[in-house]
């Protein structure tokens, strides 16, 4: 049924429902399942930051939003929140923050890389999602101790990049597909990733992207549903947008799509579906995903780091966050990769 790959094919898959979608996703599962395993792994999220230098018409935290008040959490906050990690053994940690580009954002980063290291004995994995950044940064935080980058490309489609950036020299498409490079050069698993249901994407859209993935012989890939921020320039177009419970059907068809054509690779249950439907991210595991990210920072600063509205979970603790996905996740009858980086098959393949 889908042994040719195609762009159309992919295209007819994005589009499908009823009884084909429902044949997809065992297919999904199934190919999941062999390629990867039934092991979910974690990333406890730390957004650490949400001052950004740019302004990317969709998100919440854009320099411009004058309504976003800032933060920054203190080196004691970052490093609390990764031991709670450490400590009940979720493997490894995700970094994420605005994009900042100086020397002093690059050092801190790469102290902290380095702090949790040392507070861990090594053993939990860390991913970075910084935004671009030179090559010299970027290894320096490989040499810190980070492995893993996340860059989402946003969408494969320049005119549409373009459409959903400002023309302001910062936000170039051809800078970012460049940064994705400089990472793999870097010696990073890079993983990378497209917002789906955003005004003007066609399903043709989504399957190039797909094929660009594969292009890039990517490692993960985190895809979730655009949603929409009322502070943002993209609101404008809100009328052209299908409805939420349609992009979170469109994402999964996603998922599964790229399950199939890259099956070894690591794919991430986006934290943007949880908050379309609370169930949202357990689907994405049904569909093919097998990764998830516990949201770990700390409520005082939880809901500044607003990149779409109706972000879930704003009073839940580290512990009730964790505690109540495992509980779900166990239910479904999936085993979780306690302690373990869970690294992408893909990657380990190349080596
Ligand atoms: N600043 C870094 C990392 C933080 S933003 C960067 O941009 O790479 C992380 C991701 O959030 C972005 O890549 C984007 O895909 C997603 N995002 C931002 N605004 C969003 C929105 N309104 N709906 C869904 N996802 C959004
Ligand atoms: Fe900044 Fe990332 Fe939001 Fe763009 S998507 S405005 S780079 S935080």
């Amino acid at each position: 049924m889908y042994e040719k790959l195609d762009r159309e094919t992919i295209v007819r898959i994005l589009r499908s429902h009823g009884e084909s979608e429902k044949l997809l996703f065992a297919k999904s599962q199934e190919i999941c399942a062999r390629e990867v395993g039934n092991r979910v792994y974690f990333r406890g999220l730390v957004e650490f930051s949400n001052i950004c230098s740019k302004d990317c018409f969709y998100c919440g935290i854009r320099k411009s939003n004058k309504n976003a008040a800032r933060y920054t959490l203190s080196d004691v906050e970052i490093l609390d929140a990764c031991r709670f990690a450490y400590e009940n053994r979720l493997g490894s940690v995700v970094l994420q923050s605005g994009e900042i580009s100086n020397e002093a954002f690059a050092v801190r980063v790469g102290k902290l890389t380095e702090a949790i290291k040392k507070m861990s004995n090594g053993e939990l994995g860390i991913t970075l999602s910084c935004g671009e950044q030179s090559a010299d940064t970027y290894k320096r935080w490989f040499d810190s101790g980070a492995h893993r980058y996340l860059l989402r490309i946003e969408t494969s489609k320049e005119t549409l990049y373009k459409k959903m950036h400002p023309d302001d020299g910062l936000h170039g498409f051809a800078q970012r597909i460049e940064a994705l490079a400089t990472l793999k050069k870097a010696g990073y698993q890079v993983g990378t990733g497209v917002m789906i249901g955003l005004p003007f994407q066609t399903c043709e859209n989504l399957a190039d992207d797909i094929l660009f993935f594969k292009s890039l012989d990517i490692d993960m890939c985190g895809m979730g549903p655009y949603v929409e921020h009322g502070d943002t320039p993209l609101m404008q177009y809100s009328h052209l947008l299908s409805e939420k419970s349609e992009r979170l059907l469109l994402t999964l068809r996603m998922i599964a799509a790229l399950r199939i054509v890259m099956p070894d690779i690591n794919i991430a249950a986006s934290t943007a579906l949880q908050s379309i439907d609370p169930q949202g991210r357990e689907k994405a595991l049904e569909a093919g995903a097998n990764v998830i990210m516990p949201n770990l920072t700390p409520l005082s600063h939880k809901r500044k780091y607003c990149l779409y509205e109706g972000k879930p979970q704003l009073d839940d603790d580290m512990a009730a966050v964790t505690g109540s996905l495992t509980e779900r996740i166990e239910a479904m009858g999936f085993e979780i990769g306690y302690g373990e980086w869970g690294d992408s098959k893909h990657f380990e393949k190349e080596r």
